[in-house]
Order: structure tokens, then C-alpha cells, then sequence
């Protein structure tokens, strides 16, 4: 759990507090996500009136598979995130497109849960200039050039290409 104690910060406006949490991925039921070592967060509250301002940044490591090479790889991942909290009594009817606290505490588990999940990529890919595999024999590319590779090329292709790049 990451609550953060706003007592003073809620009651005088501009004042601004900072905080900082070291969580294992378990403690915020994050197992969903192969997380390499612990999850820091840190940030600032700033109080800007009758809401309070959090915002911060996640950093950890994630294991990822490339989508291109099949590889394991490990992501430094650095994750700003912001959200307004209002202060309501709890008899407050409550818009749903805002979030609210009540009493002294913020429990930011949820936002930071759910920007890690979201900030996940559909097709991670190992580095922006990975080659894969051979389509043919399955040899990793970024290791070794196999054989297929001439044989693939259709040569009025390659002739084409040329022109193309002059
Ligand atoms: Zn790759
Ligand atoms: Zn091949």
C-alpha cells in the first residue's frame, strides 16, 4: 500500500509536500507484470485549492519479450503520472470522472498500479533496430546471418531499391 498522510499538506493552500515509496511488485498486486527488483515512486503533493495535486514518477525494471526476436529483455522503465484529488465530506455526491479523498490519507496504489499496466507496450521490441528472426530457418538475426538471407532477396527487387535510394 502507498498512502500518503496529507494532513498538512490539506489545509493551507500552496503548500506542497514530497514523498517517496520502495514497493515489491507483490505488495501492490502487480504479479500480472515480470518486474525486475523493487518499484519506486516519487512525487509531490501540492495543495492547489480545495483539490490536491499528486504527481510523480514511477521507476523500475520490467522483463519484456520481444515481439521481433522472441528474447527476454529488460526495460528501464520511467513512468510520470498525475492526478487531482478533491476533498469532499463524506456526504458529497461524487462525479465519477474525478477523483476524491476523505480524512488524512491518499492511497496512490491504484494510480500506480494501473499506469504501469497501461504503459505497457502491445509489441514491446527489444531495441528499435532488432532484425528478428529468418522467416525461413529461425535463426536470430541480431546473432548470426544465415543463409536464406541472398536467396530471399528477389534481385529485380534490389535493383529496384537502388534506384529508389539514388
Ligand atoms: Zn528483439
Ligand atoms: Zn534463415
Amino acid at each position: 500500500m502507498m498512502k500518503i498522510n496529507v494532513f498538512h499538506v490539506k489545509s493551507q493552500l500552496g503548500s506542497k509536500q514530497s514523498f517517496r515509496f520502495e514497493v515489491t511488485p507483490t505488495e501492490i498486486d502487480l504479479d500480472s507484470l515480470d518486474v525486475d527488483g523493487n518499484i519506486l515512486v516519487e512525487g509531490e503533493v501540492v495543495n492547489i485549492g480545495s483539490t490536491l495535486e499528486i504527481n510523480g514518477v514511477i521507476s523500475t525494471k520490467i522483463v519484456r519479450n520481444c515481439n521481433r526476436c522472441l528474447k527476454d529483455y529488460t526495460a528501464v522503465v520511467k513512468i510520470p503520472f498525475m492526478e487531482k484529488f478533491q476533498l469532499v465530506s463524506a456526504k458529497v455526491e461524487r462525479d465519477t470522472e474525478q477523483s476524491y479523498f476523505t480524512g488524512d490519507e491518499i492511497d496512490i496504489t491504484g494510480i500506480i498500479r494501473e499506469s504501469l499496466l497501461l504503459s505497457e507496450p502491445m509489441k514491446p521490441i527489444c531495441d528499435e533496430f532488432c532484425k528478428g528472426l529468418c522467416s525461413k530457418c529461425g535463426t536470430n538475426l541480431n546473432e548470426k546471418v544465415c543463409s536464406c538471407i541472398k536467396t530471399d532477396m528477389d534481385p529485380r527487387l534490389s535493383v529496384l531499391q537502388k534506384l529508389l535510394k539514388e
